[in-house]
């Protein structure tokens, strides 16, 4: 094992051997279920033929053609194919290599297009807390997660949050739509208080990633937040990079609440593992008004890279040919069941969440009060290294501060079927019995 090589922690790892569809065998030869997708990336299961022999193609003919010297078929066609999936007139493509990569584009493409409409005192970006964005300093200054931001703090802008609508912890009814709109009216209240004329967007994840651990807005939130965006002129950015693609059982989690944003971030599931790919995808008058104004001063040297974009292009190809975001809602319905089943064995499980495949449960010390188990027991890495030890992968964060408890995204490929949903419940009770034997209470 070399020591070259290195990433957050000195965390050893096993080297990965092979994966297929929702396997993965380490070289030792133990298998292992991706139950998270990886970080909910590889939505359509690993190796998919079709996807492998597309790359395959396209590598024969080029991998590379820069942007200012070549169009590629490939950036064209998935530009076209991605267009026809997202709301009316949010129609223009610009392709990135990752999440961070598309915020940070969404972020530039908002400023620029205020810069047209004589709006130059507009900069401020409202995000919430706990939310994620991305790593680069201006997708971390407006993510709400201070152990991945505080250290770089000094650096960056400091903008301003609202809470995330965590009712289940407020004691609030997430159906009642007086909850939807006391969590969106925070966004109308902080652009007051900003002012109004200084706020150039809002951006959030339609449901909540790492972050929040799936959370899903509570009745009438997006489409209130829609209206209130509209009402001051804020541009409104959704952040679909975890769930664009069909991960929620729609294409777009916005899909949902039937609501269109001005800018869309997407990333992950595009690619799919398969390729480093993104996009940001406009309003088609923001994007005429930055171009007429002498063009978007942004770019990445990978953008519309045609090797990449052959690859999201059958990746597309294979969600549609295997209903992949039908399957993920279907399937979402049933693993939910299986959770809630352990939840009620469990009472250490307090809360079972999500949309489609987007799936989280969280451990609490006391279900009533919602109070988090000791920060000293590091729940959130212990249950995810005995269940890796089970040979099932599962996803953790432990949103520090405040009431908020460990949480375990369990997110397998949206290619999953029931059998296999069996062997993800069987694993995870196997690996609660042992957190639990280890942690009586
Ligand atoms: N936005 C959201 C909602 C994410 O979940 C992530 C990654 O987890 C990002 C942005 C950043 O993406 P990347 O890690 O590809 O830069």
């Amino acid at each position: 094992m070399t020591n070259h090589l290195f990433y957050q922690s000195r965390l050893p790892r096993p080297d990965l051997q092979k994966a297929e569809g929702i396997y993965m065998w380490d070289t030792a030869g133990k298998r292992y279920i991706d139950g998270s997708s990886g970080a909910m990336v590889s939505n359509i299961g690993h190796s998919n033929p079709n996807v492998l022999a597309a790359m395959r193609e396209q590598m024969d003919k080029s991998t590379f053609g820069y942007r200012l010297h070549f169009q590629t078929e490939p950036s064209e066609a998935l530009a076209a194919r991605i267009s026809g999936l997202t709301p009316e007139g949010l129609d223009r493509v610009f392709f990135v290599s990752g999440g961070s990569e598309a915020v940070e584009s969404a972020l530039k493409m908002a400023r620029q297009y205020a810069l047209t409409q004589g709006e130059a005192q507009r900069y401020k970006v409202i995000s919430r807390y706990p939310s994620y964005h991305g790593a680069t300093l201006g997708a971390l200054a407006i993510t709400g997660y201070a152990p991945m931001s505080a250290p770089f703090d000094p650096m960056m802008k400091s903008m301003p949050k609202i809470p995330a609508p965590r009712a289940y912890l407020d004691g609030m009814d997430a159906d009642d739509p007086a909850t939807g709109l006391h969590y969106a009216n925070m966004l109308e209240e902080k652009i007051l208080e900003e002012g109004p004329s200084t706020v150039l967007a809002f951006i959030v994840e339609p449901v909540g990633g790492a972050s929040t651990g799936a959370l899903v807005p509570p009745a009438g939130y997006m489409q209130r937040i829609r209206e209130i965006c509209d009402q001051y002129g804020v541009l409104l950015i959704h952040d679909e990079v975890m769930t664009g693609g069909g991960r929620t059982g729609r294409f777009f989690g916005a899909e949902h609440w039937d609501v269109a944003p001005d800018l869309i971030a997407l990333s992950k599931g595009f690619g799919a593992g398969y390729v480093p790919l993104g996009a940001m995808i406009a309003r088609n008058d923001m994007v005429e008004a930055v171009l007429d104004a002498g063009g978007f001063i942004h770019g990445y040297t990978y953008a519309g890279n045609p090797l990449a974009c052959a690859a999201g292009l059958a990746v597309l190809e294979e969600i549609e040919r295997q209903d992949l975001v039908g399957n993920a809602a279907a399937m979402g319905d049933a693993l939910t069941d299986r959770l809630q089943a352990l939840m009620q064995r469990y009472p250490v499980i307090g809360d079972v969440r999500g949309k489609g495949l987007l799936l989280a449960f969280e451990l609490m010390a006391d279900r009533n009060t919602k109070a988090p188990l000791p920060v000293d027991l590091n729940a959130h890495s212990r249950l995810v290294d005995i269940a890796y030890e089970n040979g099932l992968i599962i996803y953790s964060r432990r949103t520090r501060g405040g009431l908020s408890g460990d949480h375990f995204l369990v997110c397998p490929p949206m290619s999953v079927n029931e059998p296999q949903l069996d062997e993800i419940a069987e694993i995870l009770e196997r690996s609660m019995q042992q957190f639990m034997a280890e942690n009586p209470t």
